[in-house]
């Protein structure tokens, strides 16, 4: 399969230089997965010039065209032009807190792959709609709105992060089979929606309350390549978190 393991940490609007030089500190760990913290945009140079080996930079939301009259937002050309190459796009947060639609998170990302960027694109359901049995219909919709809006190959440079919005910052992880599912359902779609290699390469994160405690069985899962880590991300148990499939 040759899926990369990958794990995002996602600062939110935290941290400030003397507790990102600690957070770094207890980064510098060997390790074969792939690294990408997610940091505040104003932050962004202070984390590279402090960066500890193989560690990779995000920023956590860019606009969808280069540059203008957008008081506030940044640009991917920016994110690129500080030296980070990745930006998360489509956080439950961005859409239910900023009303970001489907379809503004798709332009996003088409644009920050154009730009050269690569892309961890969150999307997820809502309790209510897990309890109305929607959780697939969502998940799918929101991905289609990205399949529309880029070519199969960009594919290759971005990851997806499954986070139901009832598991972020609750404390309830989706159980091991819960994410598994979703997971692995979703692949079926891309399969049937992009193409099989699509399907297959494209890694696919699990999100929401992910702990040192509970990272290795949701390791795992076969169609779990990696996580995207909010709370936990800011303490030392992120390491035990990045190093879970090992
Ligand atoms: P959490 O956040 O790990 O604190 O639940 C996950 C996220 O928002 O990406």
């Amino acid at each position: 399969m040759g899926r990369k393991f990958v794990v995002g940490g996602n600062w939110k609007m935290n941290g400030d230089k003397k507790q990102i030089l600690e957070i770094l500190q207890n980064l510098k760990i060997s390790t074969d997965t792939e690294v990408i913290l997610g940091v505040p945009a104003l932050y962004i140079e202070y984390v590279i010039s402090n960066l500890p080996p193989n560690v990779q930079v995000a920023a956590q939301n860019c606009y969808k065209v280069p540059n203008g009259a957008f008081t506030g937002e940044i640009s991917p050309a920016m994110i690129k032009d500080v030296g980070a190459k990745w930006v998360i796009l489509g956080h439950s947060e961005r859409r239910n807190i900023f009303n970001e639609t489907d379809v503004l998170v798709a332009e996003k990302v088409a644009h920050a792959l154009e730009s050269g960027l690569k892309v961890i694109a969150c999307i997820g359901e809502k309790l209510e709609e897990r309890e109305a049995g929607k959780t697939e219909e969502v998940v799918f919709r929101q991905t289609k709105a990205i399949v529309e809006k880029i070519k199969p190959k960009d594919w290759s440079n971005v990851v997806l992060a499954y986070e139901p919005v009832w598991a972020i910052g609750t404390g309830k992880t989706a159980t091991p089979a819960q994410a598994q599912e979703v997971h692995q359902a979703l692949r079926k779609w891309l399969k049937e929606t992009v193409s099989p290699e699509v399907a297959e390469s494209t890694r696919i994160q699990y999100g929401g309350s992910v702990t040192g405690a509970n990272a290795k069985e949701l390791a795992a899962q076969p169609d779990i390549d990696g996580f995207l880590v909010g709370g936990a991300s800011l303490k030392p148990e992120f390491a035990i978190i990045i190093n879970a499939k090992q």
